[in-house]
């Protein structure tokens, strides 16, 4: 018998979520059910893992289990950057290794592939899923002489990019606070909330059941068939996939592999016409910070109005979760950094704040693999889950189907997550280390 550990809590509401029109009820599991595939987790590895067996097995009865609400997770709480270009959190300038980088390129344009087929499928709009590119923003010159040095790494790759200059940054932004970017042109940018949405919808129309609001508290093989128990049901299967994310710990796999982080948003409310002249710029549009402990900023307009949304601030959790107090500290210095870059916008106000969970691992690889007979994980998105999470969620499904097909090879080729140091040194470290680097990026926060 394993129980599940714990089970997830998210703190504060995110706008992504709050401005889409209100779901239709959720279906809790309150049943004994029957399936050929259970997936765990309605997040981008666990929907896009269901999608796939669809594709694989159209025939199969395939049952989705969340523990909330469809996109009330991370998913519907990340900044909607759907990278296909080398991100290393832990570098300088996001660069990382040549060949790896080439492999991984390669790797996460499958998951945006796969991504925009669900866009055109479910006729969300460019609002929810744009190939739309992305900008580094600098605020400062060592900013801008690590956008140079990526811009390099990105030649070395054959990557187009762009250095833009002040001028172009306050063209593109309204605001006078970058003194550079640099455009790379193929990333997509999403509504994160509303794709999830999207995507289980689609899923629901094929016949794939999903049940909300149905955590699963224990999952074990009994009589060479996996059964996974809710509150108020369960689900008896050949097959499952963990697309849990950090939560693989909780359900007893990668103990002490995984590092839980919690990042922090906020999305003002909709600005007024005048607001949106004062401020100028073009009325969508996506900054990543060029330190990468920096400042993330997303313009939206559309049927939920014109809306900006700061990312930024990071703390190590073990817990994997944080207080409303938290939130709200957090809120301040989203609060500062948005004042700095919009001063004309001097009453605009945060609508929503909110917290959201991802996870780590100490050599950035994936919790992924075959953790038993039948039980498939596609967990540890190290930060990049958009993309990343999808394509485990694709590779975990060719797992469970069709063995060890490329996909699951180059997934199969990396190694386990390294252990961490024990506790308190591993969480009086990263938070010393995440505080240090917040200070050396200085101005670019
Ligand atoms: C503020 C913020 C900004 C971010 N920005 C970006 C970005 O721009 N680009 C990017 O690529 N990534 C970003 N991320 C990270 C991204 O959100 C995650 O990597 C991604 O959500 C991971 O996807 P996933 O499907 O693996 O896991 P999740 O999205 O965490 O989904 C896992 C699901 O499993 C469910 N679950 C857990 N336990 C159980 C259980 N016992 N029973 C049933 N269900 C369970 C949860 O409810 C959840 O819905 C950001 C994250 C945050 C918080």
């Amino acid at each position: 018998m394993s129980k599940v550990s714990r089970l997830p809590v998210d703190t504060g509401v995110s706008g992504w979520n709050a401005i889409l029109p209100e779901q239709v009820p959720a279906i809790e599991l309150k049943a004994e059910e029957k399936a050929d595939y259970l997936v765990v987790g309605a997040g981008f590895a666990g929907l896009s893992a269901a999608r796939r067996l669809y594709q694989l097995r159209p025939k199969s009865r395939i049952v989705v289990l969340d523990a909330t609400r469809v996109a009330a997770g991370p998913a519907g709480r990340n900044s909607g950057f759907m990278l296909d270009l080398p991100h290393d959190l832990a570098s300088s300038n996001y660069a990382g290794q040549l060949e790896r980088d080439l492999e991984d390129i390669r790797l996460k344009r499958l998951a945006i592939d796969f991504a925009e087929d669900i866009a055109r499928e479910n006729k969300l709009s460019d609002e929810v899923f744009n190939r739309s590119g992305k900008v580094n923003g600098a605020a400062t010159e060592k900013g801008m002489q690590h956008n140079t040095e990526y811009a390099e790494h990105l030649k070395q790759l054959g990557e187009d990019s762009k250095i833009l200059d002040a001028k172009a940054m306050k063209k593109l932004t309204g605001s006078g606070w970058y003194v550079g970017g640099l455009f790379t042109p193929s990333t997509a940018t999403i509504q994160p909330a509303a794709y999830i949405r999207g995507l289980a919808d689609g899923l629901s129309k094929s016949g794939v059941s999903i049940f909300e609001n149905s955590p699963v508290t224990s999952l074990k093989l009994e009589n060479r068939k996996w059964v996974a128990t809710t509150p108020a049901g369960s689900v008896t299967c050949s097959k499952v996939i963990l697309g849990v994310n950090g939560h693989a710990e909780s359900f007893g796999y990668f103990k002490r592999r995984l590092m839980h982080v919690i990042l922090f948003g906020s999305m003002t409310r909709a600005l007024t016409g005048q607001e949106i002249r004062a401020v100028g710029g073009e009325r969508r549009w996506g900054i990543t910070p060029a330190d990468p402990i920096a400042t993330t900023v997303r313009r939206i307009s559309g049927a939920c109005g014109d809306r900006i949304i700061t990312r930024n601030r990071v703390v190590y959790e073990p817990s994997m979760q944080v207080s409303e107090k938290l939130v709200k500290r957090m809120g301040k210095t989203h609060d500062y950094s948005f004042r700095e870059r919009f001063p004309e916008l001097e009453n605009v106000s945060a609508e929503y704040r909110w917290s959201g969970r991802l996870c780590l691992s100490y050599n950035s690889v994936p919790a992924f693999g075959e953790q038993e007979p039948g039980l498939f994980s596609a967990c540890c998105q190290n930060g990049l889950g958009t993309a990343q999470g999808t394509l485990s969620g694709m590779a975990a499904a060719e797992f469970a189907v069709e063995g060890r097909t490329p996909l699951v090879e180059a997934f199969l080729g990396q190694p386990d997550p390294q252990k961490l140091p024990p506790e308190p040194f591993a969480w009086l470290g990263a938070n010393a280390y995440m505080r240090w680097k917040e200070w050396r990026a200085g101005r670019e926060v």
